[in-house]
């Protein structure tokens, strides 16, 4: 047992081979240096608890204002206590005390408690398994020359995935400000499944704004297609169009990802009758603490809950449970190479193997392997 007495934010710079477009979907790219940030929170017995974020999420002003006077001075281990205490603090922020903030914070609490008692943070949680399938995500759809450019592109790279291993392909179809639509949707779809045979699982996560209409008539292909999951293909915020959809459909619906409201709005979404399976994310819920909460809602109510995304924080969860059959590794492409770290890793948390599985990390903490030689000679601001 011991106090908090220091929390300090590391800006550094590292590489990244990727781009983002103005619709926030990321493609392949030329190698480009980009600032990263890394919370730590140390505690007076001189142990530290880190996690990565990015620096406008842990922006100086929130750190002053509301994470070091939360934590500075109080037991390091009361993690429930804390993010309590954090969470309480956004309604007087005005939206600027982010629930990505709210996750950096739990999850360096976490680190910190996994490393002072040397267990992986999801043993720490309850140690449900230690291996589990991967599904690969792909990138969304692009007009890049052998990329995701076209029908036979996904093919072809279905196809390589399968051979790589994975027994599950989650698409990511033309999205604005590509030429997009059902019916491409549809013909993606069919052609995959053409492709990998019957005995892949796939799903698809669409646009995120089409109609009733044509989230019901992409949703009746999937049944024909035997899709395992069907995600975001309407805004989030109107829960009746999904319990709508949900009703109509035999493929499962998962849900919801980007909704606003942490473990609070996922109960709604399964009183609604809005999904079939569950879905919260670690980062973008506000931590490891309210997608705990998220999970056991679903368990529960006998549902399935599937962690977003990928990385230490979401195997922490998945680890610890067991109400949820896949981790999501990605995003991939055929120009991306997902299993080089950058600069600031000396590993990935996340190898495959060629059963298309990944074993938890059995490092104490979060198990993300930091380069801290890179990170300090790369800093260019701290806080
Ligand atoms: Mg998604």
């Amino acid at each position: 047992m011991a106090v908090i007495d220091r929390v300090t934010v590391t800006v550094f710079t590292t590489v990244i081979r990727s781009v983002v477009d103005g619709h926030g979907h990321r493609h392949p790219g030329p190698p480009r240096e980009v600032k990263e940030a890394l919370l730590e929170v140390t505690d007076a017995d001189g142990a530290t608890g880190r996690c990565l974020g990015q620096p406008e999420t842990l922006r100086e002003s929130m750190i002053k204002a509301h994470v070091r006077p939360v934590l500075t001075g109080q037991e390091g281990l009361d993690r429930e206590r804390l993010w309590h205490a954090l969470a309480r603090r956004q309604r007087g922020a005005h939206g600027h005390l982010t629930d990505r903030l709210l996750s950096t914070v739990d999850q360096a609490l976490w680190d910190l408690a996994g490393r002072k008692l040397g267990l992986p943070v999801w043993r720490l949680l309850g140690g449900a398994r230690s291996v589990i399938p991967a599904y690969a995500s792909t990138m969304c759809g692009d007009d890049i020359p052998g990329g995701l450019a076209s029908f036979s592109d996904y093919a072809d790279f279905a196809k390589e995935l399968v051979a790589r291993g994975y027994r599950g392909i989650k698409l990511h179809t033309w999205m604005p400000p590509m030429p997009h639509g059902v019916d491409l949707d549809i013909k993606a779809c069919a052609v995959v499944r053409d492709a990998v045979g019957p005995d892949v699982a796939l799903m698809l996560d669409s646009n995120h704004w089409y109609s009733r209409t044509d989230a019901l008539r992409l949703g009746r292909a999937l049944d024909e297609l035997g899709f395992a999951w069907y995600e975001e293909p309407m805004e989030e915020a109107s829960v009746q169009s999904y319990r709508w959809l949900a009703d109509q459909l035999a493929t499962p619906i998962l849900g919801p990802e980007t909704s606003w409201g942490k473990h609070m709005a996922r109960a709604e979404w399964v009183a609604a009758g809005a999904c079939d399976i569950l879905r919260v994310g670690v980062v973008g819920s506000g931590g490891l603490i309210p997608a705990l909460k998220a999970v056991h809602t679903a368990e529960s109510f006998g549902m399935g809950c599937e962690i977003h995304g990928n990385g230490s924080g979401a195997l922490a969860v998945i680890g610890a449970t067991l109400c949820g059959e896949w981790y999501e590794r990605g995003l991939l492409h055929p120009h991306s190479d997902y299993d080089t770290p950058p600069p600031h890793l000396r590993s990935i948390v996340d190898p495959i193997d060629e059963s298309g599985n990944v074993a938890l990390p059995m490092r104490p903490g979060l198990g993300d392997d930091l380069d801290v030689d890179h990170i300090a000679a790369h800093t260019v601001a701290t806080w």
